[in-house]
Protein backbone atom coordinates (compact mmCIF):
# COMPACT_ATOMS: atom_id res chain seq x y z
CA UNK A 1 0.00 0.00 0.00
CA UNK A 2 1.13 3.29 -1.08
CA UNK A 3 2.77 5.16 1.94
CA UNK A 4 1.22 8.64 2.54
CA UNK A 5 2.42 12.03 3.19
CA UNK A 6 -0.17 13.89 5.74
CA UNK A 7 0.01 17.63 6.04
CA UNK A 8 -1.59 19.12 9.45
CA UNK A 9 -1.79 22.77 9.76
CA UNK A 10 -3.61 25.48 11.42
CA UNK A 11 -2.97 28.17 14.68
CA UNK A 12 -1.13 27.84 17.42
CA UNK A 13 -2.15 25.18 20.20
CA UNK A 14 -5.07 23.63 18.06
CA UNK A 15 -3.64 19.84 19.02
CA UNK A 16 -2.51 19.59 15.59
CA UNK A 17 0.52 17.64 17.68
CA UNK A 18 -1.45 15.20 19.19
CA UNK A 19 -3.84 14.94 15.91
CA UNK A 20 -0.33 14.12 14.01
CA UNK A 21 0.68 11.80 16.84
CA UNK A 22 -2.52 9.87 16.66
CA UNK A 23 -2.72 9.45 12.78
CA UNK A 24 1.31 7.99 12.58
CA UNK A 25 0.31 5.76 15.16
CA UNK A 26 -2.62 4.40 13.93
CA UNK A 27 -1.02 3.99 10.66
CA UNK A 28 2.70 2.87 11.80
CA UNK A 29 4.05 6.28 10.07
CA UNK A 30 6.76 8.64 11.35
CA UNK A 31 5.55 11.59 13.14
CA UNK A 32 7.67 14.65 12.67
CA UNK A 33 6.85 18.36 14.51
CA UNK A 34 8.19 20.70 12.20
CA UNK A 35 7.69 23.97 14.76
CA UNK A 36 9.85 21.60 17.32
CA UNK A 37 12.47 22.34 15.11
CA UNK A 38 11.76 25.93 14.65
CA UNK A 39 11.61 26.22 18.16
CA UNK A 40 14.95 24.40 18.95
CA UNK A 41 16.45 26.86 16.95
CA UNK A 42 15.14 29.68 18.35
CA UNK A 43 16.44 27.83 21.57
CA UNK A 44 19.68 28.28 20.26
CA UNK A 45 19.16 32.25 19.00
CA UNK A 46 18.19 32.97 22.51
CA UNK A 47 21.15 31.26 24.45
CA UNK A 48 23.73 32.70 22.05
CA UNK A 49 22.46 36.41 22.51
CA UNK A 50 21.32 36.45 18.65
CA UNK A 51 17.83 37.64 19.81
CA UNK A 52 17.83 41.00 20.89
CA UNK A 53 14.86 43.38 21.74
CA UNK A 54 12.42 41.12 19.87
CA UNK A 55 14.79 41.26 16.95
CA UNK A 56 17.48 38.98 15.38
CA UNK A 57 20.72 39.25 14.09
CA UNK A 58 20.11 37.70 10.58
CA UNK A 59 24.12 37.61 9.84
CA UNK A 60 24.94 36.12 12.63
CA UNK A 61 22.69 33.32 12.86
CA UNK A 62 23.19 33.10 9.12
CA UNK A 63 26.85 32.42 9.88
CA UNK A 64 25.93 29.81 12.02
CA UNK A 65 23.08 28.08 10.68
CA UNK A 66 25.16 25.25 8.93
CA UNK A 67 27.02 23.94 11.88
CA UNK A 68 23.53 23.72 14.12
CA UNK A 69 22.37 20.62 14.32
CA UNK A 70 18.47 19.54 14.81
CA UNK A 71 16.99 15.72 15.32
CA UNK A 72 14.43 13.71 16.61
CA UNK A 73 15.29 10.62 18.41
CA UNK A 74 12.61 8.58 20.42
CA UNK A 75 12.56 8.19 24.13
CA UNK A 76 12.50 4.87 25.68
CA UNK A 77 8.80 4.79 25.53
CA UNK A 78 8.45 5.33 22.32
CA UNK A 79 7.82 9.69 22.32
CA UNK A 80 10.11 11.64 19.66
CA UNK A 81 12.10 13.81 21.95
CA UNK A 82 13.54 16.86 19.95
CA UNK A 83 17.89 17.57 20.05
CA UNK A 84 19.90 20.51 19.63
CA UNK A 85 23.50 19.41 19.08
CA UNK A 86 22.96 16.43 20.74
CA UNK A 87 20.99 17.49 23.90
CA UNK A 88 17.30 16.62 24.62
CA UNK A 89 15.77 20.12 24.54
CA UNK A 90 12.34 18.38 24.17
CA UNK A 91 11.04 20.23 27.26
CA UNK A 92 12.69 23.51 27.37
CA UNK A 93 11.58 24.85 23.80
CA UNK A 94 8.20 24.23 24.75
CA UNK A 95 8.51 27.43 28.00
CA UNK A 96 6.85 30.70 26.89
CA UNK A 97 10.30 32.75 26.28
CA UNK A 98 10.76 30.32 23.31
CA UNK A 99 7.35 30.90 22.21
CA UNK A 100 7.82 34.48 22.18
CA UNK A 101 10.73 34.49 20.23
CA UNK A 102 9.82 31.39 17.21
CA UNK A 103 7.74 33.73 15.42
CA UNK A 104 10.51 36.41 14.94
CA UNK A 105 13.31 33.24 13.95
CA UNK A 106 10.67 31.57 11.84
CA UNK A 107 9.54 34.68 9.69
CA UNK A 108 13.67 34.62 8.57
CA UNK A 109 13.87 33.64 4.77
CA UNK A 110 16.86 31.70 4.98
CA UNK A 111 16.15 30.09 8.27
CA UNK A 112 12.94 28.60 6.51
CA UNK A 113 14.76 27.08 3.74
CA UNK A 114 16.92 25.75 5.61
CA UNK A 115 14.23 24.05 7.71
CA UNK A 116 12.45 22.85 4.65
CA UNK A 117 14.71 20.98 3.20
CA UNK A 118 15.33 19.24 6.36
CA UNK A 119 11.41 18.39 6.75
CA UNK A 120 11.46 17.16 3.10
CA UNK A 121 14.96 15.10 3.63
CA UNK A 122 13.18 13.33 6.93
CA UNK A 123 10.18 12.50 4.78
CA UNK A 124 11.91 10.55 1.84
CA UNK A 125 9.73 7.57 0.99
CA UNK A 126 6.83 8.83 2.79
CA UNK A 127 4.84 7.25 5.69
CA UNK A 128 4.99 10.66 7.38
CA UNK A 129 2.38 12.96 9.30
CA UNK A 130 3.86 16.15 9.98
CA UNK A 131 2.67 19.00 11.12
CA UNK A 132 3.36 22.99 11.17
CA UNK A 133 1.93 26.30 9.41
CA UNK A 134 3.21 25.63 5.89
CA UNK A 135 3.28 21.71 5.48
CA UNK A 136 0.16 21.66 3.24
CA UNK A 137 1.09 25.12 1.21
CA UNK A 138 5.09 24.92 0.72
CA UNK A 139 6.79 21.58 2.34
CA UNK A 140 4.50 19.46 0.76
CA UNK A 141 2.62 20.83 -1.62
CA UNK A 142 1.01 17.40 -3.61
CA UNK A 143 0.77 15.81 -0.03
CA UNK A 144 -2.02 13.26 -0.10
CA UNK A 145 -4.11 14.36 2.53
CA UNK A 146 -3.90 18.30 3.88
CA UNK A 147 -6.03 18.73 7.65
CA UNK A 148 -6.05 22.29 8.68
CA UNK A 149 -6.94 22.67 12.34
CA UNK A 150 -8.54 25.83 14.01
CA UNK A 151 -10.57 26.53 17.34
CA UNK A 152 -11.33 29.57 18.90
CA UNK A 153 -8.01 31.30 20.99
CA UNK A 154 -9.83 31.29 24.27
CA UNK A 155 -10.09 27.14 24.12
CA UNK A 156 -6.95 26.85 22.64
CA UNK A 157 -5.25 29.12 25.97
CA UNK A 158 -6.87 27.14 28.59
CA UNK A 159 -5.34 23.60 26.01
CA UNK A 160 -1.93 25.54 26.53
CA UNK A 161 -2.54 26.66 30.20
CA UNK A 162 -3.52 22.72 31.20
CA UNK A 163 -0.52 21.27 29.59
CA UNK A 164 2.33 23.32 30.58
CA UNK A 165 0.70 23.28 34.60
CA UNK A 166 0.62 19.40 33.99
CA UNK A 167 4.07 19.55 33.20
CA UNK A 168 5.27 21.70 36.35
CA UNK A 169 5.83 24.84 34.27
CA UNK A 170 3.26 26.54 34.66
CA UNK A 171 2.33 29.99 32.80
CA UNK A 172 -0.48 33.04 33.68
CA UNK A 173 -3.63 31.85 31.42
CA UNK A 174 -3.78 35.68 29.95
CA UNK A 175 0.13 35.25 29.01
CA UNK A 176 -0.89 32.44 27.26
CA UNK A 177 -3.54 34.01 25.73
CA UNK A 178 -1.33 36.88 23.99
CA UNK A 179 0.95 34.44 22.89
CA UNK A 180 -0.98 32.94 21.24
CA UNK A 181 -3.21 35.47 19.36
CA UNK A 182 0.08 37.53 18.54
CA UNK A 183 2.01 34.04 16.93
CA UNK A 184 -1.45 33.53 14.82
CA UNK A 185 -1.17 37.23 13.87
CA UNK A 186 2.82 37.33 12.89
CA UNK A 187 2.46 33.82 11.67
CA UNK A 188 -0.12 34.94 9.65
CA UNK A 189 1.10 38.51 7.98
CA UNK A 190 4.96 37.37 7.32
CA UNK A 191 6.37 37.88 4.13
CA UNK A 192 7.97 33.76 3.44
CA UNK A 193 5.35 30.90 3.87
CA UNK A 194 2.24 32.59 5.56
CA UNK A 195 -0.07 30.28 7.87
CA UNK A 196 -2.89 29.93 5.29
CA UNK A 197 -5.17 27.36 4.29
CA UNK A 198 -4.44 25.22 1.30
CA UNK A 199 -7.00 24.91 -1.46
CA UNK A 200 -7.16 21.83 -1.41
CA UNK A 201 -7.17 21.27 2.94
CA UNK A 202 -10.09 19.89 4.81
CA UNK A 203 -10.62 22.48 7.85
CA UNK A 204 -11.59 20.78 11.34
CA UNK A 205 -12.84 23.73 13.96
CA UNK A 206 -12.33 20.70 16.84
CA UNK A 207 -13.17 23.93 19.36
CA UNK A 208 -16.11 21.59 20.86
CA UNK A 209 -15.13 18.31 20.01
CA UNK A 210 -13.97 15.58 22.36
CA UNK A 211 -10.59 13.76 21.49
CA UNK A 212 -12.54 10.82 20.64
CA UNK A 213 -15.07 12.60 18.14
CA UNK A 214 -11.75 14.25 16.78
CA UNK A 215 -10.35 10.46 16.32
CA UNK A 216 -13.52 9.10 14.75
CA UNK A 217 -13.40 12.11 12.15
CA UNK A 218 -9.41 12.09 11.75
CA UNK A 219 -9.80 8.27 10.69
CA UNK A 220 -12.75 9.04 8.60
CA UNK A 221 -10.60 11.09 6.50
CA UNK A 222 -7.76 8.86 6.33
CA UNK A 223 -10.05 5.84 4.97
CA UNK A 224 -11.81 8.04 2.54
CA UNK A 225 -8.11 8.61 0.94
CA UNK A 226 -7.12 5.22 1.04
CA UNK A 227 -9.96 3.62 0.32
CA UNK A 228 -12.14 5.96 -1.52
CA UNK A 229 -14.80 5.34 1.38
CA UNK A 230 -17.97 8.06 2.08
O1 LIG B 1 3.63 24.22 16.17
P1 LIG B 1 4.26 25.13 17.20
O2 LIG B 1 3.29 25.98 17.93
O3 LIG B 1 5.22 24.43 18.09
O4 LIG B 1 5.14 26.12 16.30
C1 LIG B 1 5.85 27.17 16.89
C2 LIG B 1 6.05 28.28 15.89
O5 LIG B 1 6.92 27.84 14.85
C3 LIG B 1 4.81 28.81 15.17
O6 LIG B 1 4.14 29.81 15.90
C4 LIG B 1 5.40 29.36 13.90
O7 LIG B 1 5.92 30.67 14.10
C5 LIG B 1 6.58 28.45 13.63
N1 LIG B 1 6.31 27.42 12.64
C6 LIG B 1 6.37 27.79 11.32
N2 LIG B 1 6.23 26.84 10.35
C7 LIG B 1 6.02 25.56 10.68
C8 LIG B 1 5.92 25.18 12.03
C9 LIG B 1 6.05 26.15 13.00
O8 LIG B 1 6.56 28.95 10.99
N3 LIG B 1 5.92 24.65 9.70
Amino acid sequence: MKKLIIAVDGFSSCGKSTMAKTLAKALGYTYIDSGAMYRALSLYCLRNGLMKDGSIDEPALMAVLDGIEIKFKKNTDGVSQTYLNGENVENEIRNLEVSNAVSIVSAVGFVRKALVTLQRKLSVGGGVVMDGRDIGTVVFPNADLKLFVTADSSVRAKRRYDELAKKGQPEDFEDILANIEWRDKLDQARAVSPLKKADDAVVLDNGEMTIEEQDAWLLDQVNRKIYGNH
